[in-house]
């Protein structure tokens, strides 16, 4: 038994929806699918959890709400009229927006926004059941609730809750194709919350773990997942096979072709994922597994992220002070603020954050608080960084690579203001000011990939 999520580009538009439903109806082993609210048509496009957004503003301050409702459903409209499906499901999803507008009246923003937004996925999912149903295939839409779907009451934010899985479990015994809107659940107080954006690759996982799937397809417009990104490095050689590790690490860092969260339902279920080309469904695509040979080459993929920040602190036999470390973090945890990494000398620490959540109130606060409780020689930030990751899990066994890594970076003439290697050693990170960032990925990759034959790792 299979589960297929399709992303936003995946069911766009009316032609997208005749792709997805070959795909569907080539295997009969894809028993639940998965679907996004309808994504970009073309690069200017405007996605449709976007225009939920702005409609949930609108109603927020009181707005008026027929222009942005009657866009929204002319954007259903173009594919369901397309494809000739009966327009009563037009009817039903106008009025349940409109509806769902007048329920929210005195609703939190938060959960506004969460109830607003999920009805992307949620009106696609009926569509999709009801286009498979006309071509002949027994089709049900499945609300998540219904599904079991459990979440955190954390709108934009969402956990599932472990109790989810056994009544997902159940799904095993119901027949036909179940098509399941992505990108949200329900607390155990019944309200809608969502997961983060794109977060319909979370939902796929979920139900994959708890259908116990042989196979979870992530369908998406791109043949595989790709070493490196290719806005930075022209037609990049393509991955088959990574680990979960392996595509984690790289998804924290940029690759967002699989959402970062994503991986934890099927990872601990050991379920594999593919991740595949709906516009090209024969392309045998990349597979997330557990374990895989890595002989050939110990890294795998090159990823890189900007927006952060270092905030730097010194004093003088820090080394000597127990609970100093624990005492800075807690300043932070004080502000709500996480952290990514913390690497550190004998005197001194830096503290490595996304830049968003230290603006410069923030700054005074935590600086002041820093200084008086731990009185430290000095405290500063360093803003505008960018992370790059080198990944693979033949790293540890390998001698050179980061040899190799620091080459690059000389060759492209970018300073190094961190690095920072994990225990795991499945990467390697390197933190650099963020205008540096593409020269020295290119740099990395032909050290990596291009040169790759010419280098010899003698293997520990
Ligand atoms: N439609 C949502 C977003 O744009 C979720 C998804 O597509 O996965 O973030």
């Amino acid at each position: 038994m299979k589960v297929a999520k399709f992303g936003g580009s995946s069911v766009a538009n009316a032609a997208q929806f005749q792709k997805v439903a070959k795909i569907v109806m080539a295997d009969p082993e894809r028993k639940v699918i998965v679907v996004s609210a309808p994504g970009k048509r073309f690069k200017e496009d405007i996605k449709m959890t976007d225009m939920l957004i702005s409609l949930a503003e609108q109603v927020k301050e009181g707005g008026d709400t027929t222009g942005p409702v009657r866009q929204i459903v002319d954007r259903y409209a173009s594919i369901a009229n397309e494809l000739g499906v009966d327009s009563a499901i037009l009817e039903r999803i106008e009025e349940d927006l409109n509806d769902l507008i007048v329920s929210l009246h005195n609703e939190e923003p938060t959960r506004l926004l969460d109830a607003i937004k999920a009805s992307g996925e949620d009106n696609n999912a009926k569509l999709m059941a009801a286009y498979l149903s006309q071509l002949g295939v027994e089709a049900h839409y499945v609300n998540p609730k219904e599904a079991g779907i459990f979440v955190t009451d954390e709108p934009g934010n969402a956990r599932v809750l472990p109790e989810s899985y056994k009544k997902i479990a159940e799904l095993r015994n119901r027949t036909g194709v179940l098509v399941v809107p992505g990108f949200f659940g329900y607390s155990t107080e019944g309200k809608v919350i969502t997961f983060s954006r794109g977060g319909s690759d979370i939902t796929g996982s979920i139900l994959a773990a708890g259908v116990k799937a042989d196979l979870y397809e992530n369908f998406t417009d791109v043949d595989s997942i790709y070493s490196v990104n290719p806005m930075i490095v022209p037609n990049p050689k393509e991955i088959k096979e990574l680990t979960y590790r392996e595509m984690r690490e790289l998804s924290y860092a940029g690759f967002s072709v699989f959402h970062d969260e994503a991986l934890e339902p099927v990872y601990k279920m050991g379920i594999p994922v593919c991740v595949k080309n709906t516009n090209n469904p024969q392309a045998p695509g990349t597979y997330i597994v557990a374990k895989r040979n890595h002989n050939d080459s110990p890294v795998v993929g090159i990823a890189s992220d900007d927006g952060f920040c270092n905030i730097h602190v010194d004093k003088y036999l820090m080394n000597r002070e127990i609970g100093f470390g624990r005492k800075l973090l807690h300043v932070l945890e004080d502000e709500g603020i996480s952290y990514e990494h913390t690497p550190s000398g004998i005197d001194n620490i830096s503290v490595i954050l996304r830049e968003h959540q230290f603006d410069e109130d923030v700054e005074k606060r935590v600086f002041g608080r820093i200084q008086r409780e731990l009185d430290v020689d000095s405290v500063y930030v360093e803003r505008g960084l960018a992370l790059i990751m080198v990944v693979g899990e033949g790293m540890n066994q390998s001698v050179g690579v980061a040899a190799k890594a620091t080459e690059a970076f000389a060759r492209a003439n970018v300073n190094l203001e961190m690095i920072n290697q994990g225990s795991s050693e499945v990467s390697m990170m390197f933190g650099v000011k963020a205008d540096g960032v593409k020269k020295a990925v290119k740099s990395l990759y032909n050290v990596y990939f291009n040169e790759m034959m010419t280098i010899s790792y003698s293997k520990i």
